[in-house]
């Protein structure tokens, strides 16, 4: 049983924010496209990364009917459609509508949930989130304080591995052996609270997150941009969540993380990484048919640019022989493969800041970034959209032409480099990491 916590007033240090956002987040979504140099740019939404196979075809279909043929998928286990004609919004907003990625209009750009991808599938986890993600996508819908939340703002649901937890969430619920410590931002004290209230605890922490921008008139869009001392909102939002009947209990952070899925068979999964983040169709078709093949009908986009197919139906050799198709479109089922630790922007053409092809870079680097000490990031421009967190080599398009490679890593110190030719980077990389 679970004690309660006291209620008590938000504290007054919170009239203060330490950034202000002059203007709403410019997010896009299935509803507001954004104009990019290629085209308009559609963000779908996919809480937990989980599409239904039907689901699956309609996002390719819209991808080769309406946009540029190809899928992107982001840091937060999205879709993005790329290339779309100026007039197709409607036409994309009633087929993602009809194949139930529409479910709430109001909240498109708001259903912002990771989900460890493997839960419930390889025997590690405390419990399969599938139920919070669940309850958490439907609360957050008919939520309508919930409408104000940025879109940037995310939600993370870890089955206690670790994954998920480590992607900077501001409302990470992390599943432990006798329930759930729910964290908002990167607080060091979570609270306990029970696994059944979960869900509903993890959106009354964003309502207080909302009502405390209200309360201050702080205009940003993510937890730790709020100028609270330590624990502050961790203290409201306990005070919201006994207010509400849901017991808690301050309770010391886990702050151990784990990696996302590697490739290959795990469990009764295959998982694939997926170059780039991006699919073309007839490869998203492929992992479609695999999904409908091994009978779990769902694919699991993850945070990391792979996929998860769940495969309970699989015995090893139809799995293995599955696999086996995947790699041959070019998708990535090999751990040793130096995909896994290359990343980069969309660039050029597609972006008009980029300053490089950076995806052609980066793929023209490749045996040499296989050789990197650390996962490399590749963007045409500061903004480094997409980046990774954690450790990483950030190789950023200059202004003068070439690159310049910056060592981003705790206890490292900053260390920087030219690049005047991606061909040349193993000598750089060399000359960073000596
Ligand atoms: S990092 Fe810069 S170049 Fe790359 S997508 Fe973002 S804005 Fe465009």
């Amino acid at each position: 049983m679970l004690a309660a916590m006291s209620t008590a007033p938000l504290p007054p240090s919170s009239q203060a924010t330490a950034v202000a956002r002059d203007r709403g987040d410019a997010c896009p979504g299935s509803l507001r496209l954004h104009t990019a140099d290629d085209g308009a740019l559609a963000r779908v939404r996919v809480p937990g990364g989980v599409l239904t196979v039907p689901q699956a075809e309609v996002l390719a279909d819209a991808a080769v009917q309406l946009g540029d043929g190809e899928l992107h998928l982001t840091s937060r286990g999205n879709v993005q459609v790329r290339g779309l004609r100026d007039d197709c919004g409607a036409r994309l907003a009633e087929a993602l509508d009809a194949a139930g990625l529409l479910p709430s209009p109001g909240h498109e750009r708001t259903r912002n949930i990771v989900a460890s991808p493997l839960s419930g599938l390889d025997g590690r986890g405390v419990r399969d989130v599938r139920p919070w993600l669940s309850a958490l996508d439907e609360s957050l819908c008919a939520s309508g304080a919930a409408r104000a939340l940025s879109g940037r703002f995310l939600f993370a649901l870890d089955d206690g591995r670790g994954d998920v937890a480590g992607l900077g969430a501001d409302v990470t619920v992390r599943a432990v052996d006798d329930g759930a410590l729910l964290t908002v931002g990167s607080a060091d004290e979570a609270l306990r609270v029970s696994g059944d209230e979960a869900a509903r605890a993890a959106l009354l922490a964003a309502e207080v997150f909302l009502d405390v921008l209200r309360e201050t008139g702080a205009r940003v869009w993510r937890v730790d941009e709020l100028n609270l001392s330590p624990g502050e909102l961790t203290h409201a939002v306990g005070s919201r969540l006994t207010a509400a009947g849901i017991g808690c209990v301050p309770a010391p952070n886990d702050r151990t993380t784990a990696e996302g899925p590697p490739p290959g068979v795990i469990g009764s999964a295959l998982s694939v990484h997926v170059p780039l983040g991006r699919l073309t169709s007839r490869q998203w078709r492929t992992v479609t048919r695999v999904a409908a093949e091994v009978r779990s009908g769902e694919l699991r986009l993850t945070p990391w640019r792979g996929i998860v197919v769940p495969a309970p139906g699989a015995n090893a050799a139809a799995a293995a022989d599955a696999l086996a198709r995947l790699a041959g479109t070019g998708l990535v089922t090999d751990t040793s493969s130096p995909w896994l630790r290359v990343g980069a922007c969309i660039g050029r053409p597609g972006c008009g800041r980029s300053r490089s092809d950076v995806r052609a870079d980066a793929a023209g680097a490749l045996a040499d970034a296989g050789r990197s000490p650390l996962p490399l990031y590749w963007s045409g421009c500061e903004r480094r959209c997409g980046h990774p967190r954690g450790d990483r080599i950030d190789v950023v398009a200059a202004p003068e032409g070439g690159y310049r490679i910056d060592v981003v890593a705790q206890g490292r110190p900053a260390r920087t480099a030219a690049l005047d030719d991606p061909s040349h980077l193993a000598a750089a990389l060399a000359a960073l990491t000596s």
